[in-house]
């Protein structure tokens, strides 16, 4: 495979060109940043890795088999009235740039797949309901951003293969929201996050860059994928969990105001979550190393203490 990865030097992007460059695909890193870009992927450990900023992301396009699209300003912020149109306006913006490249392009020359990131929230919060990818799109903020983003991906030509995943949070090692909660739960003894009561659709950092690979070379993966593990459970549960295996027993609730403190109103990702099937994954096979949110969280506080 040849890829085109838009947020390539984030979170998952970075997981994602370690395993493609690993199996030997090429890839290209479809950035705003060279410099960035070259200190997170060195050539010496990455050989032969395509660098393109925006003037050259056409020819990384045309050039390729697939193309990944992750990019976007972080939503675990606080949300100032410019930072919230900004969480919309900059997915948009990179997703219709690479439609229109893509759609630009003669047919011949044209890739074949595109796999773009949208989120689990785009069904809003709910704590009793129980979401699939039929389910409709909720009425927030996030709703609204995924409708759009989303949107702006289904332009794409006819003839390319579009899989809109859409991803729950995603637990990994340095980075995502787990990176922002450990601190928090070190201060606070631990202790859910908000009431306890929401539900928290999580994936490993692995699986997600598992499914997000699986898209690329598997014809089957198309339209709506969600993104998350099986078993969805409540923050309470989670907390409790991650409680254990930090040695912290889950005894206080973490204020709201400590939480919104090192999130922003991106805190609402977990302060009021929703409960999400991965129907389609698991029609389609799928195998999720991490099913479970202790097992999850065990690999990962293990490998972050080795
Ligand atoms: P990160 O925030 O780690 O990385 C996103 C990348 O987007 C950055 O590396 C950057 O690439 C690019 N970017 C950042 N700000 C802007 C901007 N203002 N305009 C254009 N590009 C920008 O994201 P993740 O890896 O965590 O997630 C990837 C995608 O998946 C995101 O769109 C996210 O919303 C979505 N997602 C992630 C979840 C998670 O738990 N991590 C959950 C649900 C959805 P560069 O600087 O190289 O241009």
């Amino acid at each position: 495979l040849t890829v085109s990865i838009t947020g390539a030097t984030g979170f998952i992007g970075r997981r994602l060109v370690q395993r493609l460059h690993a199996d030997n695909h090429s890839v290209h890193v479809l950035t705003r940043s060279r410099s960035k870009s070259e200190l997170i992927f060195p050539v010496k450990d990455f050989p032969g890795i395509v660098i393109a900023e925006e003037p050259q992301w056409k020819d990384s396009i045309q050039g390729s088999t697939g193309v990944v699209n992750l990019a976007g300003l972080p939503i675990s912020t606080r949300w100032s009235p410019e930072i919230k149109k900004e969480i919309k306006t900059s997915r948009i913006r990179v997703t219709s740039k690479v439609i229109d490249l893509i759609n630009d392009l003669p047919d011949a020359v044209r890739p074949t797949v595109l796999v773009s990131a949208t989120a689990v929230g785009y069904y809003g919060t709910s704590e009793t309901q129980i979401f699939d990818e039929q389910s409709p799109s909720g009425n927030d903020y996030l709703a609204e951003v995924c409708r759009e983003w989303e949107g702006t991906a289904l332009k794409v030509n006819k003839d390319v293969r579009l899989a809109l995943v859409r991803i729950g949070v995603v637990l990994g090692n340095d980075g995502g929201a787990l990176a922002k909660m450990i601190p928090l739960f070190m201060v606070f003894a631990g202790g859910p996050l908000g009431s306890g009561k929401q539900w928290f659709s999580w994936i490993h950092l692995d699986d997600i860059v598992n499914l997000i690979y699986e898209a690329l070379s598997n014809p089957s993966y198309k339209g709506v994928i969600n993104g998350t593990a099986p078993n969805p459970v409540r923050f309470a549960e989670m907390c409790e969990h991650l409680g254990n295996v930090l040695g912290r027993p889950s005894w206080l609730p973490v204020p709201d105001f400590a939480l919104k403190a090192v999130l922003g109103e991106g805190a609402s990702v977990v302060l009021d979550g929703q409960r999400v099937l991965p129907v389609r994954a698991k029609e389609l096979g799928f195998s999720f190393k991490y099913s479970y949110v202790r097992d999850a969280l065990r690999s990962i506080i293990s490998q972050k203490a080795a």
